[in-house]
C-alpha cells in the first residue's frame, strides 16, 4: 500500500500575502505538491479562469454542496463562500501526493479538526509593528479603523496556537524556503520513516 501523502495547510491573518506565497511555490518547477483548487460564490476576477483559480459557483450550487458533505471545510468570507473539494484532497492523498490547501484561519481550523495529522504553518506578518506601519502608511484609516485592524490582527495571531509552525512573510522567497524546509523536515519524521520500514520488514519476511 502506497504511504499517504501529507496535507500542507498554509493559512493565516488577511492581507499577509497566504495568496502571492502560495503562487510562489507552485510557480517553482520542482514543486511537488498538489494544489487543492477550492470552491468559491464570488465571481471570478479579470483573468481568473473556472477550474483552474477557482471552480466558480453559484450560492444554490455551493449549498449543495454542504449539504452533501463534499466539502472538507468551509467558510464565509467577506460575503462570499469558499470551501476545499473533500474527494480531490482524499483521493491525491491516497495516491502519496502531497496535497497543499491556501485558505482561511476558520476554515484551517476545521480542516484540524478532520485531519489531525495534517501540517498546518501560519504564515505571518513580520511583526505586529510592521502591520501597523503598513496600515498607517496606506494613509487611508482613521485611528479608529487601524485600532480596530489592529485588534483583529492580534486575535488572529493569538491563532497561531493551532499551528504546528509559523512562517513569517518577510520576503515571498524566503517564506518559500521555509514552507519546503518546513516540508522536507515532515518527510524525514521518525514516526512516518519507522512505519515505513517496518512495512518493508513485514512484506520481505
Ligand atoms: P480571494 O477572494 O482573495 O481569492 O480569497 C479570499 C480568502 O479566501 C483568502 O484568505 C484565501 O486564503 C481564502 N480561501 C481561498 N480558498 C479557500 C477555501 O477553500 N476555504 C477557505 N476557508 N478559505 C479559502
Amino acid at each position: 500500500m502506497k504511504e499517504r501523502g501529507l496535507l500542507i495547510v498554509l493559512s493565516g491573518p488577511s492581507g499577509v500575502g497566504k495568496g502571492t506565497v502560495r503562487k510562489a511555490i507552485f510557480s517553482q518547477p520542482d514543486t511537488k505538491f498538489q494544489y487543492s483548487i477550492s470552491m468559491t460564490t464570488r465571481k471570478p476576477r479579470e483573468g481568473e479562469v473556472d477550474g483552474v483559480d477557482y471552480f466558480f459557483k453559484s450560492k444554490e450550487e455551493f449549498e449543495e454542496l454542504i449539504q452533501n458533505d463534499k466539502l472538507l471545510e468551509w467558510a464565509e468570507y467577506v460575503g462570499n463562500y469558499y470551501g476545499t473539494p473533500i474527494d480531490y484532497v482524499e483521493s491525491t492523498l491516497q495516491e502519496g501526493k502531497d496535497v497543499f490547501l491556501e485558505i482561511e484561519v476558520q476554515g484551517a481550523l476545521q480542516v484540524r479538526k478532520a485531519f489531525p495529522e495534517g501540517l498546518f504553518i501560519f504564515l505571518a506578518p513580520p511583526s505586529l509593528k510592521e502591520l501597523k506601519n503598513r496600515i498607517v502608511t496606506r494613509g487611508t484609516e482613521t485611528d479608529d479603523l487601524i485600532l480596530n485592524r489592529m485588534k483583529v490582527a492580534k486575535e488572529e495571531i493569538e491563532m497561531m496556537d493551532a499551528y504546528d509552525y509559523v512562517v513569517e512573510n518577510d520576503q515571498v522567497e524566503l517564506a518559500c524556503d521555509r514552507i519546503n524546509a518546513i516540508v522536507t523536515a515532515e518527510h524525514c519524521r521518525r514516526d512516518r520513516v519507522a512505519r515505513r520500514y517496518k512495512q518493508m520488514l513485514e512484506v520481505d519476511f
